[in-house]
């Protein structure tokens, strides 16, 4: 079976101010710093990027953007651009979040150019997939995630595919305080896996980090790190508290 190293994502959405976001990134930087075997990425919101940047340099923890424009520049106000995001310092970007796909109204079209540029760009990507309440209770979790990594992840290659995370992020668990059970994520993990095999082959799914994402919290990380697909989180509401989220991270790195 495949090594993989986990990864554990805080993405702080649109909250923190430069001052509490530089004191975040130190409070987390102390809390996870004696961990190994263990990827950690924070995503504090644009403008925030150099500072936070700044206050992680030389810690295990790396810079990721919450979002990235597709196109390399031009006349796109109000767009930051994946050349722009790794001046700044970042090695990650967020992609197809589900706030950005159902708040903010961007397709899978959209989610696919931006991964392409990303990835150009030499950036990392997790690209976030899931269903909506209605879709899970009309049984189509399987088939809504394997068409979202399907155009999602089109042109994209096996190479490139070892740059790419996915997050299985269940829309009706962000936020909500609401998660999977661990054996629900499991198998919707294990169904990504299986449809990542199908795009490109079976070494490439089985090297392909999963994390999980809705309201992970340190009371219900370690049972869903615990299960085989699962390869960490992504985490919303409790990666503002470095306690909790650098909790979340223990139990991710202890779960091997
Ligand atoms: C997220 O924003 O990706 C997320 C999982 O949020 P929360 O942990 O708050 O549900």
């Amino acid at each position: 079976m495949a090594t993989r190293i986990p990864i554990v994502g805080g993405n702080w959405k649109m909250n923190t101010n430069r001052a509490s976001a530089v004191a975040l990134a130190r409070a987390v930087s102390s809390a996870v710093g004696g961990l190994g075997g263990i990827e950690v990425v924070l995503f504090p919101p644009f403008p925030y990027l150099l500072e936070v940047g700044k206050a992680i340099e030389g810690s295990r923890l790396a810079l990721g953007a919450q979002d990235v424009h597709c196109e390399p520049d031009g006349a796109f106000t109000g767009e930051v651009s994946a050349s722009m995001l790794r001046d700044c310092g970042c090695a990650w970007t967020l992609i197809g979040h589900s706030e950005r796909r159902h708040v903010i109204g961007e397709g899978d079209d959209l989610v696919n150019r931006k991964v392409l540029a990303a990835l150009g760009a030499g950036l990392n990507v997790i690209l976030c997939v899931g269903e909506t309440r209605g879709q899970r209770e009309a049984g189509q979790t399987d088939a809504v995630n394997q068409q979202q990594l399907t155009s999602g992840l089109h042109g994209v290659t096996r190479e490139q595919m070892r740059r790419v995370v996915i997050a299985y992020e269940p829309v009706w668990a962000i936020g909500t305080g609401l998660t999977a059970t661990p054996e629900d994520a499991q198998a919707a993990h294990a169904a990504i896996r299986g449809t990542l095999g199908r795009l490109f082959d079976s070494a490439t799914a089985g090297g392909a980090r999963i994390q999980y994402g809705g309201s992970m919290k340190p009371g219900n990380a370690a049972g869903l790190m615990r299960m085989p697909d699962i390869d960490g989180g992504l985490i919303g509401g409790a990666s503002l508290n470095a306690d909790d989220f650098g909790a979340i991270v223990q139990a991710a790195a202890h779960a091997g």
